[in-house]
């Protein structure tokens, strides 16, 4: 079974409590008038990604570093059939680890239709917030774009972890920051209205520089990934200008020699790409354009770029175009022979 993914987020620390792993989905049909991740409206075949690869991905996270799961999007119930194969999945997973973890799901339905219609997949949430996002209707309710959405906790753990969230009001709203390949995105919902100005810290074409651009957009929807005024960032993702010296980068071991990526930099494997083509010429198995690792804020991601033989850490496939972090004392392989120690 497939579902069409948007975004693997790791770690998400501002939709939903604690540390958690994020879900986004493609295809929404709802239409929200305001909604500016029209991006993740139109579903399409390319996003199509195995149920089984996102768990694996999951279950790849460090372990002491998920307290959770936020699915969003798009709309996940648009896809009910995939989504109730991830969330038995997400079931067993918070099985193995007896409990701790939660699912948190976003969804512009409302709770009614939801219960109605999908109650098999709602059993298997531990709380959700419900209902479509309305730009007339601004709050400052945590974790949602309009005062109309619903917060539901919906299990035992539910009840612990969100009960006293339901009227929570903070000073200012959780926004994170994510250092992706070519841009610091911030995820979270941000107070103010439809025509708030967002800014977007970009990694400069050479990738060795911050450059900083502001555009307009409106208020984001419920959970998506959504640029907006900066906000505190979480050390994994700090923009370099921003705050303190960054905390140094893990150091690449290849076969050939180390190599530790500056800050900043975006250093693309492959048999085409400079600096290590001529290395890579002796790994048939490795892709001309295989992955991309980034270095930015002291985090190393690394992104499978649609390779045919894959990426793995440690062993386990990255699902394609989704940054995951690579750190000491992993494994990186491409393909089935080239393997970078992380130190
Ligand atoms: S706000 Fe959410 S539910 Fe509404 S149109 Fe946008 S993605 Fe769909």
């Amino acid at each position: 079974m497939k579902i069409q993914v948007n975004r693997l987020h790791h770690p998400v620390t501002a939709l939903g409590p604690g540390t958690r792993a994020g879900i986004w989905v493609q295809g929404c049909s709802i239409g929200c008038r305001g909604c500016i991740s029209r991006d993740t409206w139109e579903p399409h075949e390319d996003a199509a990604t195995e149920v089984d690869d996102v768990l694996g991905w999951l279950r790849a996270l460090p372990v002491d570093r998920v307290e959770g799961v936020t699915i969003s999007g798009g709309e996940p119930f648009d896809q009910p059939d995939a989504l109730r194969e991830l969330t038995a999945g997400l079931a067993a997973w918070r099985e193995e680890r007896r409990g701790t973890v939660d699912v948190f799901c976003y969804s512009g339905y409302s709770l009614a239709r939801l219960r109605r219609r999908h109650p098999e997949i709602l059993a298997a949430l531990d709380a959700a917030m419900t209902g479509p996002y309305r730009a007339d209707l601004p709050t400052d309710l945590i974790w949602r774009g309009s005062a109309n959405q619903e917060l539901v906790p919906l299990s035992p753990l539910g009840e612990r972890r969100y009960r006293d969230q339901v009227e929570n009001r903070p000073q200012r709203p959780p926004l994170q920051a994510v250092v992706e390949l070519d841009a610091i995105r911030l995820i979270g919902v941000p107070s103010g209205g439809v025509e708030e100005p967002v800014e977007e810290l970009r990694i400069g074409p050479a990738g060795r520089q911050l450059n900083r651009t502001t555009a307009e957009a409106g208020l984001p929807p419920p959970a998506v990934a959504a640029e907006a005024t900066p906000a505190p960032a979480p050390p994994e993702a700090t923009a370099p200008a921003a705050g303190p010296a960054p905390a140094e980068v893990p150091e690449l071991l290849f076969p050939w020699g180390p190599h530790r990526p500056a800050d900043g930099e975006s250093l693309t494997l492959g048999r085409a790409f400079p600096p290590f083509a001529q290395q890579l010429a002796a790994y048939p198995n490795v892709g001309r354009v295989h992955a991309r690792v980034v270095a930015a804020g002291g985090v190393l991601l690394v992104t499978d770029l649609k390779s045919l033989n894959r990426t793995f850490i440690d062993g386990v496939p990255l699902p394609a175009e989704a940054p995951s972090e690579l750190r000491p004392g992993q494994v990186l392989r491409l393909g089935a022979s080239l393997e970078v120690l992380v130190r």
